[in-house]
C-alpha cells in the first residue's frame, strides 16, 4: 500500500532530525509493503528565505494533497525581527487551520533507561505512559467574543469566551476513545464541570460518546485535581481528553515528567490525515553541530504509522528500536550520562533505523 507524506524539515535542527526520520522510513519502505512516498517542501524560515512567505500556496497544496504531514521545526533568531504575520510560526498555524487539525496528541512515556532524567523520583515516573488529547481549534483561544475594549468610563476590559458546540466536543471525544482502544483502554475526561457550564456540556457529550466504546473505561477529573495527580501518581493515566486551554497546560506538565525535550513526539489530527512533529523547537543553539536528539521526530514517525496509517506493528517496531538503542547505552549529548556511549545525531539515526529493520525482519 502506498501513502503520500509531505515532509517539511523546516529550520535549525529540523533539517538534521528529519534526515534521521527519513532513514527509518526508508527501512520500513524496503522491508514492508507499506510504502511511504515522501514529497519534500519548504516551511518556516527556509520558505521565507526563498519565497518571502512562511508557506507558499504550492506547499500548502502539497500538504493538503498528502495523507499525512511530517514536520521538523520552524523558527530561529534570524526571523524574529519580522512582523508576526510573516513569521515562520505562521506556517504551522496555516497548516493546522487548513488541514482542519482539531486534536493535538502529546504522549508522555518514560523509557526505563531514562528514569533519572525526570525531576520526580524514579519509582514515581518509571511506569508513565500516557497521552494528552487536547482540543486544538475551539474553546477559550478562539471562541467569540474576544478582545480588549474600552468602556464608556475609559476603563479597559479584556474578554475571552469559553464556548463549545456539541459537535466540536463529540469529534474530540471520539478521537480520544478511538486512541484508547489502541492503548490500555482508559480515558480520563478533564473538565471543570462544577464551575464552568461549557465544560458541563463537555462532560455530558463525552458520556454520550462513551456509549459507542463500552470496552473503554471512562472516569472524570476536575482540572485542578488532574494537575495535582500528574505529579502525585502519573502512572494512573492512559488517555487524558480535555479542552484547548486545560490541554495546553496539562500537556506541558505531563511531558516534562519525562525530563527530556528531545524525546517528545506529537501529532495533530483532523477528520482525515494528520501532522506529526517533535514537541520541541528548532534549537538554534545546537543546529548544524550533530548534537540534536532525533528521537522525538522518529517517535513522531511511529505515531504517524499508528494513527494515520493504522500500522500498529510498524509503530511498535520503531518504538522498540528506540528502546533497544537506549538499552544498549547510546545517547545524544542532551541525554548523556556517565557510563553511556555518546553519539551524534546522524549515528543515532543510523542505529535506530538498523534496529527497526532488524525488528521488522524478525517479525
Ligand atoms: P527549543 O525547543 O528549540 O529549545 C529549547 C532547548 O532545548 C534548547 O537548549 C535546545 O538546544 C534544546 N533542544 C530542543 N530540542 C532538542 C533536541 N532534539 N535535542 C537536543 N536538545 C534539544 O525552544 P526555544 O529555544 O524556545 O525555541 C527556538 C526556536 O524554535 C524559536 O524560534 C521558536 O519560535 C521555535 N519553536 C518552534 C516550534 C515548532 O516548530 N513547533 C516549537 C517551539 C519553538
Amino acid at each position: 500500500m502506498e501513502h503520500r507524506v509531505a515532509v517539511f524539515p523546516g529550520d535549525g535542527i529540523g533539517v538534521e532530525i528529519m534526515e534521521q526520520a527519513k532513514k527509518v522510513i526508508y527501512k520500513v519502505n524496503e522491508i514492508t509493503d507499506v510504502k511511504l512516498n515522501l514529497r519534500e517542501g519548504l516551511a518556516g524560515g527556509a520558505s521565507i528565505d526563498k519565497y518571502g512567505v512562511p508557506l507558499t500556496d504550492e506547499n500548502l497544496q502539497l500538504a493538503i494533497n498528502s495523507d499525512a504531514v511530517l514536520l521538523g521545526a520552524v523558527g530561529g533568531p534570524k526571523w524574529e525581527p519580522l512582523d508576526y504575520s510573516i513569521r515562520p510560526e505562521r506556517a504551522l498555524l496555516t497548516l493546522r487551520k487548513e488541514l482542519g487539525l482539531f486534536a493535538n496528541l502529546r504522549p508522555a512515556k518514560v523509557f526505563p533507561q531514562l528514569v533519572d532524567a525526570s525531576t520526580l523520583k524514579a519509582e514515581m515516573v518509571k511506569d508513565i505512559d500516557l497521552i494528552v488529547v487536547r482540543e486544538l481549534t475551539g474553546g477559550l483561544y478562539f471562541a467569540q467574543p474576544k478582545g480588549v475594549t474600552t468602556l464608556e468610563d475609559g476603563r479597559r476590559k479584556g474578554v475571552n469566551t469559553l464556548a463549545y458546540t456539541e459537535d466540536e466536543i463529540e469529534r474530540i471525544a471520539r478521537k480520544a476513545f478511538e486512541i484508547a482502544t489502541q492503548r490500555r483502554k482508559k480515558v480520563t475526561n478533564v473538565d471543570k464541570a462544577n464551575v464552568l457550564e461549557a465544560t458541563e456540556l463537555w462532560r455530558d457529550v463525552v458520556v454520550e460518546v462513551h456509549k459507542d466504546f463500552p470496552e473503554v473505561e471512562l472516569n472524570h477529573m476536575y482540572v485542578d485535581n488532574c494537575a495535582m495527580q500528574l505529579v502525585r501518581y502519573p502512572a494512573q493515566f492512559d488517555v487524558i481528553v480535555t479542552c484547548n486551554m486545560f490541554g495546553d497546560v496539562l500537556s506541558d506538565e505531563a511531558s516534562m515528567l519525562t525530563g527530556s525535550i528531545g524525546m517528545l513526539p506529537s501529532a495533530s489530527l483532523g477528520e482525515k490525515g494528520g501532522m506529526y512533529e517533535p514537541a520541541h523547537g528548532s534549537a538554534p543553539d545546537i543546529a548544524g553541530q550533530d548534537k540534536a536528539n532525533p528521537i522525538a521526530t522518529i517517535l513522531s514517525v511511529a505515531m504517524m504509522y499508528r494513527y494515520t496509517f493504522k500500522e500498529g506493528k510498524i509503530a511498535d517496531a520503531i518504538e522498540k528500536a528506540v528502546e533497544k538503542t537506549l538499552e544498549e547505552g547510546y545517547r545524544t549529548p542532551d541525554i548523556f550520562t556517565q557510563g553511556t556511549t555518546q553519539v551524534g545525531t546522524g549515528k543515532m539515526g543510523d542505529i535506530i533505523a538498523e534496529k527497526t529493520a532488524e525488528i521488522l525482519k524478525n517479525n
